[in-house]
C-alpha cells in the first residue's frame, strides 16, 4: 500500500478559513446576495460552492447597488472602499489581519517621510490595495534596484519568498542615509514553503493540491518541483493518473493556502486505493 504523508501546514490558512468561516456565518443570518470583489479565495471548488449559496463574485464594485459585500482576505482598494461608504453598502472586513499590518506599517513609513518600497509583484490584490492606501505612492519591487531617496522604508507581501525579501533589503543598505525594513511576510506561507520542499525530498511522488489561478500554489508547486522532478500540481482528486504511482512507495501531499481540508482528504483517500 502507498503511504501518503502530508505537509503539516496544507490547506487553508488562517485568514482564508477566518474568511470562509465568516462569509457563510453572514450567508445565515442574510438573504439577498453577498458579494465579494473578486474570487473571496483562489480556488475554483470553493468558489462554485460559495456561487451556489448567492455569494458571488464582481469584479468592479460599481456594478453593485445593494446587498452585502464582502472584503476578501487579501484587501481592497482604498476607492473601493470609499465607494462603499458613499453608498452606505452593508459590508463584512474579512481582511487577513496579516495583510493589514503590511498596510498600517506602510502607512506609518509614508508618514514619518519615507519613500516606501513594497516588494512584491504589483499584479496582485494585496500589492494593489497597499499602494492605494499610499496614494499610489510608493515603489514596487521584484529584484534589487537603487532607490532615489535619502529615506527607505520597506514592507514586503505576505507571500513574498524570504530570499528575495533579504535581497532587495540588503541591496538597499548603503544607498539610502536612512533605512526602515518591516519583514512583513505571513509565516503561513513561508512554513508551509518550507516544509513542502523537505518532504517532497524524501517521498517518490509530489502532489500540490490548489487552484490553477492561484499564484501562490503555483509558485509552492514550482519550488516544490526543483526537490522532487515526479511532483504534479492537480485541484482536485479526479486528475490523479494510476500511472504516476507505478512502483512507487511514498507520496507527499502538500495543498495552497485556498484549498480547503475536504479536496485533500479526497486526494489522500484516492491514492491510498491505487
Ligand atoms: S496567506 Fe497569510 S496573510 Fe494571506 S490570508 Fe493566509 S494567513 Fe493571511
Amino acid at each position: 500500500m502507498i503511504e501518503v504523508i502530508k505537509t503539516k501546514n496544507c490547506g487553508f490558512c488562517f485568514g482564508v478559513r477566518r474568511a470562509v468561516k465568516a462569509v457563510l456565518k453572514e450567508r445565515g443570518r442574510t438573504t439577498g446576495p453577498i458579494y465579494t470583489l473578486g474570487p473571496l479565495l483562489h480556488n475554483p471548488q470553493v468558489v462554485q460552492e460559495l456561487v451556489s449559496q448567492d455569494i458571488v463574485p464582481v469584479s468592479d464594485v460599481r456594478s453593485v447597488k445593494s446587498g452585502t459585500i464582502a472584503y476578501r482576505s487579501h484587501g481592497i482598494l482604498r476607492e473601493e472602499e470609499e465607494y462603499i461608504g458613499r453608498q452606505r453598502l452593508s459590508a463584512i472586513d474579512l481582511v487577513c489581519p496579516f495583510v493589514k499590518r503590511v498596510r498600517k506599517c506602510a502607512m506609518l513609513l509614508r508618514k514619518e517621510g519615507y519613500r516606501v518600497v513594497i516588494v512584491g509583484d504589483p499584479e496582485h490584490p494585496e500589492v494593489k490595495s497597499v499602494l492605494s492606501y499610499l496614494d499610489n505612492d510608493g515603489i514596487v519591487l521584484q529584484n534589487p534596484s537603487s532607490i532615489e531617496s535619502s529615506k527607505v522604508g520597506v514592507v514586503s507581501q505576505t507571500t513574498q519568498d524570504q530570499a528575495t525579501y533579504v535581497d532587495i533589503v540588503q541591496g538597499l543598505v548603503g544607498k539610502a542615509e536612512e533605512l526602515r525594513a518591516f519583514n512583513t511576510i505571513c509565516d503561513s506561507t513561508r512554513s508551509r514553503k518550507e516544509e513542502a520542499v523537505a518532504l517532497a525530498a524524501r517521498v517518490d511522488v509530489m502532489l500540490v493540491v490548489g487552484g490553477r489561478n492561484s499564484a501562490n500554489t503555483t509558485k509552492l508547486f514550482h519550488l516544490v518541483e526543483k526537490a522532487q522532478p515526479n511532483s504534479h500540481h492537480i485541484e482536485t482528486d479526479e486528475e490523479l493518473k494510476p500511472e504516476w504511482f507505478a512502483g512507487v512507495t511514498k507520496v507527499g501531499v502538500t495543498g495552497g493556502t485556498s484549498t480547503p481540508d475536504s479536496i485533500i482528504e479526497k486526494v489522500e483517500k484516492r491514492v491510498k486505493n491505487f
